[in-house]
């Protein structure tokens, strides 16, 4: 019984839920440990319909909620990162800022293809010299005619070499650029296959290393003008407020890591014996496991209350962040927790709890750091920052 979700939700998680242990799961252990990740995972998705869960049927998806997309983030985190990560990219940050932004000639060519998951799909935003500092960036987009033609590199993306399709923010005037005006961003769909687009990936990663990451280097990639999401002076807000939905997916994805690592430690706690009681026993212990108990109740009552105000139609970027703020942080904790409950053995990759902690340190950095998170929610509390209605908002659910 849950006072947050309905019975169609909890379903839709088991069933979730179900198909990672099926399918991600399997030889996990071993991707994580030689950082290979299995494509194969990302067609199957697709087949289920999760990479469009949330997307409205007209335009290939499944129709659900957006309660589904945190459920199906959970589950998926649940068993491991990597999977979640698709869900951000693909579902969160590129189809719903598709459904937010798009014409509805947009929507038909480019988010039909992505919620069949014919298409896989990802989100460009950070460059070797420009993370939190958006206005830095360097790429530039220049008008020719009825294209324009973009120089530049991102870093740190995820799925860099295996999307089709990439939604990028560039400059796309010089003079806001070289003031640092975010006014002069501007963000289009580019797709991975075109001439001057050079997708790598990254190595040595510390964590989700069953995954994808990597850069994508422009050399003079002529984009269609009608590739451009949103006007030209929109990118930043295209870029933001996709976020809104990509940080909620990491926050509700944290829940399901956080949800692993108290599963792992309770089975050990009730497994390993000393000073003649089971571990699970001492206090200390039991402190661990209250505290890990307590983030995620929390944790998911703040992802639901931004889930609320998506399904409502209701702005929700301060609430969101706070979820991922939390969220993001409590995970690394009780992952950190987990550790210390089995000792020794959750140093090696016996136990899942090691990777658990490495995946977790990500997302503490991803999406906005927790410093950012800070920032921005002191603001908010300070009322230095308030959101303004934006030209296009996420529709509310059920989507007309
Ligand atoms: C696994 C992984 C996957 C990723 N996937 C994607 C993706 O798909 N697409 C994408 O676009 N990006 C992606 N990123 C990039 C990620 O969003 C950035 O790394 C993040 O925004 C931080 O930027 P940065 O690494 O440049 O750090 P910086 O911005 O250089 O920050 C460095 C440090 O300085 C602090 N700092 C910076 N500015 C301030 C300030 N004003 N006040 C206080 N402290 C500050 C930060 O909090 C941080 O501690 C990914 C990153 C990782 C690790």
């Amino acid at each position: 019984m849950s006072l947050l979700y309905t019975k169609d939700h909890l379903e839709f998680y088991a069933g979730a839920l179900d198909f990672a242990k099926r399918v991600v799961a399997p030889g996990l252990r071993e991707r994580d440990a030689k950082a290979e990740a299995d494509v194969s995972i990302y067609r199957k998705m697709g087949e289920e319909g999760y990479l469009g869960a949330c997307i409205p049927e007209k335009y290939g998806g499944l129709g659900l909620d957006y309660h589904t997309l945190a459920l199906l983030s959970d589950a998926f985190e649940y068993v491991d990162t990597s999977a979640r990560v698709i869900v951000s990219v693909h579902n969160g940050l590129h189809s719903l800022a598709l459904l937010q932004w798009g014409t509805e000639e947009q929507k038909q060519k480019f988010l039909v293809p992505v919620a069949q998951g014919k298409r896989i799909a990802t989100f460009l935003l950070t460059e070797p010299a420009a993370g939190s500092d958006v206005a830095g960036l360097q790429c530039f987009a220049e008008k020719k005619g009825d294209r324009y033609v973009l120089n530049g590199e991102k870093i740190w993306i995820s799925l860099s070499t295996v999307a089709d399709q990439y939604l990028l923010m560039a400059y796309t005037d010089r003079e806001k650029q070289k003031a640092r005006d975010h006014h002069g961003i501007s963000a289009f769909i580019v797709e991975r296959a075109w001439k001057g687009v050079k997708p790598y990936e990254l190595h040595g990663k510390l964590g989700v290393r069953a995954g994808v990451t990597g850069g994508v280097a422009f050399e003079n990639v002529e984009i269609p003008a009608e590739n451009m999401l949103g006007q030209a002076d929109e990118g930043f807000k295209v870029a933001m407020s996709a976020l809104d939905n990509g940080r909620y997916t990491v926050a509700a994805g944290c829940v399901g890591l956080m949800k692993a690592s108290l599963d792992a430690s309770v089975k050990y706690c009730n497994e390993r014996t000393t000073f003649k009681k089971p571990i699970g026993k001492h206090q200390l212990v039991q402190q661990m496991i209250a505290s890990m108990r307590q983030s995620i109740d929390a944790g998911e009552l703040l992802v639901w209350k931004a889930g609320e105000l998506k399904n409502k139609g209701v702005r929700n970027t301060r609430e969101t962040g706070m979820a991922k703020w939390f969220a993001t942080v409590a995970a690394q904790q009780c992952a950190d927790h987990a550790i210390e409950i089995h000792g020794a053995y959750g140093f090696s990759n016996e136990f899942p709890v090691e990777r658990f902690w490495r995946n977790s340190r990500g997302a503490v950095i991803y999406e906005g750091t927790k410093e950012v998170h800070q920032l921005m929610q002191a603001e908010y509390a300070l009322g230095y920052r308030e959101d303004a209605a934006l030209r296009c908002e996420l529709p509310a659910w059920p989507v007309k």
